[in-house]
């Protein structure tokens, strides 16, 4: 059985100060019981992150330290790249890679995300992998075409074990910052054939065991029908993981 995993990406937003405080306000709102079921990961921006360690660090906090994107490669000249090795000295667990604003925004392909992919694996951490479709794509009935082809490619070459113990984070791009939830039907539409293509590639039991969230407008109100669906392990958070109240709220229904 799969342990869900929430994860609140904060984008690029909330100072160094902020974001110590929001850490805190989140650990006082969250149950300590809570870490036994759901696995809750945060995703500062870089300028944080020396801070939010700092703070998980000496309050012993469960919450895990995750990161937005890195490079693949682990230094050299490469200005203003973040390196993964760097990262994964700073205690960061997971790293998101291939989300819908680094690939629209910033021209990440499939390609460099595949080696994002590998380089997180490489130091020792976990890659929380994004996929997702427009609303052009959606409408014109690609929708399945376009996130399983990201997916396929993001895994080219990725082991079966590592798969395994990933997150793949299905994101329809129509449905981010929003308000427009996809419904539950259709978010666990996708999320089962996300599921059906890693048994494709690999086998039954990495499939089994790869975990897959769903973001896109997540909210208090719309995680208890989301967090019910068989294929759909958790969410992607972002607007609502700002606040730490409708964040742990968001948790406590994983
Ligand atoms: P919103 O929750 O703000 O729609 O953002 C979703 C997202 O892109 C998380 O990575």
């Amino acid at each position: 059985s799969r342990k869900p995993i929430i994860s609140g990406n904060w984008k690029m937003n909330l100072n160094h100060w902020e974001a110590i405080q929001t850490v805190q306000k989140l650990h006082y709102s969250l149950p300590k019981e809570v870490y036994r079921d759901v696995d809750v990961s945060v995703h500062p921006p870089f300028t944080d992150i020396r801070s939010v360690q700092t703070v998980i660090e000496s309050d012993e906090l469960e919450l895990q330290l995750g990161a937005q994107h890195c490079h693949w490669e682990e230094k050299g000249a490469f200005t203003g790249e973040i390196s993964p090795l760097f990262l994964a000295k700073l205690d960061v667990k997971l790293v998101v890679c291939g989300h819908s604003e680094r690939r629209d925004l910033f021209g990440e392909t499939d390609e460099m995300v595949n080696k994002k992919v590998k380089a997180i694996f490489k130091h020792g951490m976990t890659p929380i992998m994004c996929c997702g479709e427009s609303l052009e794509e959606r409408e014109a009935g690609e929708t399945e075409a376009k996130v399983l082809g990201q997916v396929v490619a993001g895994l080219d070459k990725v082991k079966a074990d590592q798969v395994a113990s990933m997150v793949i984070a299905y994101e329809p791009i129509w449905a981010i910052g929003t308000g427009k939830t996809a419904t539950s039907e259709d978010a666990q539409a996708v999320c089962k054939a996300i599921r059906g293509a890693v048994a494709a590639k690999y086998d039954a039991e990495t499939a089994a065991e790869v975990r897959i969230q769903y973001g896109g407008s997540v909210k208090a109100s719309t995680a208890e029908d989301l967090m019910a669906q068989p294929d759909i392990d958790g969410a992607l958070v972002g607007g609502a993981s700002l606040d730490p109240e409708e964040f742990s709220r968001i948790v406590q229904f994983a």
